[in-house]
């Protein structure tokens, strides 16, 4: 979007400026960036500290590269660029995002969940996007970070926003509520995505609580079959509708599915508010793709809008998040987004279904567990100890990994930190008409052993 650095020094409060050679309402202004490689003219830069580097050492290389301004926490020196200083750019960067979104005043929808938060939100602005204009985050911009750089680059004012909220530690939800205060929200399940940094599952449901309990007045949508979420729903503001999705309980259930594995087709049936839907979807989805779509659906429903079924006849699982398909004669499932333990068993039960000569695994470890590193990686072991996967081959990158291996050891056939070890024997291993499921955290990369055996990607 277009912003006059007028309209940025008016959302901020405490800063100084140096280097100003316009008038603030003449500088025009239409690419927000972090990485320094993505400058150009037109280019606001904020300098973050990160854990590997600093911005404000590459504020020199930003000027060059054309940028009109840096928003830096330090004055610095012998730099020509026009330096907005402020305690933080972090924050800098969200108050002018807000200061956005306020001008305009859409209605917000949050999504929170430790699994499918992307998936649920691609498909409400499946679901939406031919009824009303709508806004989504793009990718999984979904952090204090990521989502104020996804309105400044490409909201077009739409009167909708969907947002996925991604939490990685206690007080980061009332970060991104004070951002962007959701006028509905989709509470999709809670689990152990990233207990390392909190103490117990039970933090991890009351962070992402926050979301639903910010809503003043409006639709709240939570999943049906677990008591805990039916006691959140009682306790939310007095003018908030709740509406529910699951399997057992909800106003939108997943009565049954099943696969047709050579086609790639899933077929499902859906009880949606009082009429029952019999949909033909294209992919292998999981109960937990499947659970989405309800949550999804829930909340088009419950805002008023039509769900038009047939929009979904060009909708397929999300690249590297169980994405199955046929590739040099293999089956490939690609899972390599990101990895926890519920999304592992979502996988491996809609694996059963699929027929293959034999189903491998490639997996890395599963990051963010913190002191549950142990505990998160023996029960990954148990899982694919009792999965119908024949053989395991582990990339051990990060070492966690490490501690499934005896657990499983019966259909383990490699353990290698190398890619280059880890590609070698698959080579020589797979042979045509095999499945192989690849799965990792971000983190691991796995995507590249993947991508070395699976030319196509
Ligand atoms: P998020 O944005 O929350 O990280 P994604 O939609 O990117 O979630 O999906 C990440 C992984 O979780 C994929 O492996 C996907 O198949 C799996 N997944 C999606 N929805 C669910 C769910 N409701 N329950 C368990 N796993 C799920």
């Amino acid at each position: 979007m277009l912003l006059r650095l007028s309209e940025i020094l008016d959302s901020l409060e405490n800063f100084k400026i140096y280097n100003l050679y316009k008038d603030p309402k003449r500088v025009i202004l239409d690419n927000f960036v972090i990485d320094s490689r993505k400058a150009r003219k037109g280019s606001v830069f904020f300098a973050l500290k990160g854990q590997r580097n600093d911005g404000h050492d590459f504020v020199k290389d930003v000027h060059s590269n054309g940028a009109e301004i840096a928003v830096v926490e330090k004055k610095l020196d012998n730099v020509g660029i026009t330096q907005i200083v402020v305690n933080s750019s972090i924050k800098a960067l969200g108050k002018i995002a807000k200061s956005v979104i306020e001008k305009v005043n859409p209605k917000i929808i949050g999504i929170t969940g430790s699994n499918g938060k992307t998936t649920t939100k691609e498909l409400m602005y499946h679901l939406l996007k031919p009824q009303i204009p709508i806004f989504r985050n793009p990718g999984n911009l979904n952090t204090e970070i990521g989502l104020p750089l996804s309105i400044l680059n490409y909201y077009n004012r739409e009167k909708i926003l969907v947002l996925e909220l991604g939490i990685s530690k206690k007080g980061d939800m009332e970060n991104l509520i004070f951002l962007f205060k959701p006028d509905a929200g989709v509470f999709l399940n809670s689990g152990s995505a990233h207990i390392g940094n909190f103490e117990n599952e039970f933090e991890i449901f009351e962070e992402k609580s926050k979301l639903m309990r910010s809503i003043k007045k409006g639709i709240a949508v939570l999943y049906g079959d677990e008591e805990r979420f039916l006691k959140l729903s009682k306790e939310l503001e007095k003018e908030v509708r709740s509406f529910f999705f699951g399997q057992k309980n909800g106003h939108v259930r997943l009565l049954n599915w099943k696969y047709d594995s050579k086609n790639f087709k899933t077929f499902a049936n859906i009880r949606l508010f009082s009429e029952n839907l019999s949909l033909e979807l294209n992919g292998i989805w999981n109960r937990g793709q499947l659970l989405d779509l309800c949550a999804a659906m829930c909340m088009v429903k419950g805002m008023g809008f039509d769900i038009v079924s047939s929009t979904l006849n060009n909708f397929s699982p999300l690249e590297n998040r169980f994405s199955v398909r046929t590739i040099n004669e293999y089956i490939v499932i690609n899972d390599t987004y990101n990895a926890s333990i519920e999304s592992l068993k979502e996988a491996l039960n809609a694996i059963k279904s699929i027929n293959a000569r034999r189903k491998i695994a490639v997996l890395g470890s599963i990051l963010e567990q913190g002191r549950k590193s142990l505990e998160t990686h023996k029960k990954l072991g148990e899982i694919m100890k009792s999965s119908d996967i024949d053989h395991v081959i582990v990339y051990s990158l990060f070492p966690d990994i490490e501690y499934s291996v005896d657990i499983m050891k019966d259909k383990v056939v490699m353990v290698s930190s190398e890619l280059d070890e880890i590609t070698n024997f698959l080579r020589t291993f797979l042979q045509p008409e095999d499945l192989i499921y690849f799965k990792a955290s971000r983190g691991v990369e796995i995507e590249k052993v993947m991508e070395k055996i699976c030319s196509v990607y």
